[in-house]
């Protein structure tokens, strides 16, 4: 039986960047892939245009660097958010691939335990073989888009060593409320969304018990590392039948942590450019040189659910109770997963396994919509491969 140096576990963002490290540093490696082929989430991503990293992203030069002289990704950057010059997701996934095919590529492959015995890890597979590794990378992501080979099999892999997992919640997702919504389907709009806790409290100095994880260098990303709710996104909302998506709806998403007894509001405010004074006294004028107030000003359709008489709603509180988000399957990602704690902050090393490294999705960490969460995959892969390709 061949004696890997570096084995993956996952051909998904991180396993492939992390392959393509540890083969730069002469590794001999592998990668198991549960799919039947490499990158198939990362084909999905940024709607077919994979926005793989943000100008703001911690350590965004480094990844568009070295996915450019591993891989030859050429980057684009279009309002902060960066593409690859093709905006093509299919051509990052098998540029990535084709960065990886120097490691034994087994496809169809279901990873289901992994241990290590003495100074060897040990790797079975749900077809019985057994594969073996000097150094180890879970690489599996987390449960967010279940259809792209994502079960969470990584935190049954992860626990297996010892390692302690956050609880993982689908974020970045379209929120879902006890309403029925169907007069307003299809309604796109500009919006201040405020997500609250508890429908009519105030909010304010009340401590939600979600927190945005830390980068490794410390800085929070993109918010403070313990959120007071309220939090407001603006940007543009789209309505379905039964909730409300967008990207400032799924961003916000990420601070829902629903409990037995846990309510939380969202209100959408369509004219966050004009106190609630002057938008009375504009839909007056309104209405008494042309006959209208809202219609011609927001979508028809929103205009007449917000001006139905007898229902009180306002354009600039329009409060809807949340129930949840949809799930797994429409989800982007994973809040929760292994601890940070437990791996070192610069090559992903666990730090009760040495030789086991944990990348990607699998790791308690999430970045809002633009490109942080693919250059956090990214990263991590980059820098376990690069180090588990060393000690080989
Ligand atoms: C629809 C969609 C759009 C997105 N768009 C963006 C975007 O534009 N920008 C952005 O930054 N982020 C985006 N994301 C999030 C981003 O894709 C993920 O955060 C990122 O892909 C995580 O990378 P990963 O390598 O950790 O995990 P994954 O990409 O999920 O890869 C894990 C791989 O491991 C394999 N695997 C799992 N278990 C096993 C096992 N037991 N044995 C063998 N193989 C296994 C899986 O099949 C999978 O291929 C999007 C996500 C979705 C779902």
């Amino acid at each position: 039986m061949t004696t890997y140096d570096v084995l993956i576990i996952g051909a998904g963002a991180s396993g492939l960047a992390a392959a393509a490290a540890a083969l730069e540093k002469g590794a001999r490696t592998a990668v198991l892939e549960r799919n039947d082929e490499p990158g198939r989430k990362i084909r999905a991503t940024g709607n077919g245009r994979c926005n793989y990293s943000n100008v703001d992203a911690p350590r965004s030069a480094y990844v568009v660097d070295r996915l450019r002289q591993l891989a030859g990704i050429e980057p684009a950057v279009e309002e902060g958010r960066i593409y690859p010059r093709s905006f093509e997701a299919a051509t990052v996934a098998e540029a990535l691939a084709k960065a990886a095919s120097g490691a034994d590529m087994f496809l169809g492959t279901k990873a289901v335990s992994a241990k290590k015995d003495v100074d060897l890890f040990a790797v079975e597979t749900e077809d019985g073989r057994s594969f073996v590794s000097r150094a180890l990378i879970l690489a599996c992501g987390g449960k967010a888009g279940i259809q792209y080979g994502c079960y969470g099999d990584g935190y049954k892999l992860a626990k297996a060593f010892g390692h302690s997992v956050e609880r993982p919640i689908p974020a970045l997702d379209a929120m879902v409320c006890a309403e029925d919504l169907e007069a307003l389907h299809g309604v796109r709009a500009q919006a201040k969304a405020t997500l609250s806790k508890e429908s009519g409290v105030t909010c304010g100095g009340e401590f939600c018990s979600i927190y945005v994880t830390k980068d490794p260098e410390g800085s929070a990303v993109g918010k403070t590392p313990e959120t007071a709710l309220p939090v407001s996104e603006s940007g543009e909302v789209q309505f379905t039948r039964n909730g409300i998506s967008g990207i400032p709806v799924m961003d916000l998403s990420r601070y829902l942590k629903l409990e037995a007894g846990s309510v939380f509001t969202l209100s959408l405010d369509f004219f966050p450019e004009l106190s609630a004074e002057e938008l009375d006294g504009l839909l007056n004028e309104r209405k008494q040189s042309f006959g209208m107030g809202l219609k011609g000003l927001l979508p028809e359709k929103l205009a007449e659910y917000i001006e139905e008489p007898g229902k009180g709603r306002s354009a600039k509180d329009l409060c809807f109770p949340v129930t949840g988000t949809r799930g797994w399957k429409t989800a982007q990602v994973t809040r929760g997963g292994v601890r940070l704690e437990e791996v070192d902050p610069e090559s992903f090393e666990s730090s009760l396994c040495k030789g086991l490294y944990i990348t990607g999705e699998l790791l308690d960490y999430d970045g809002p919509c633009g490109g942080f969460n693919l250059n956090w995959a990214f990263y991590t892969g980059l820098a376990a491969g690069g180090s588990a390709g060393k000690e080989g």
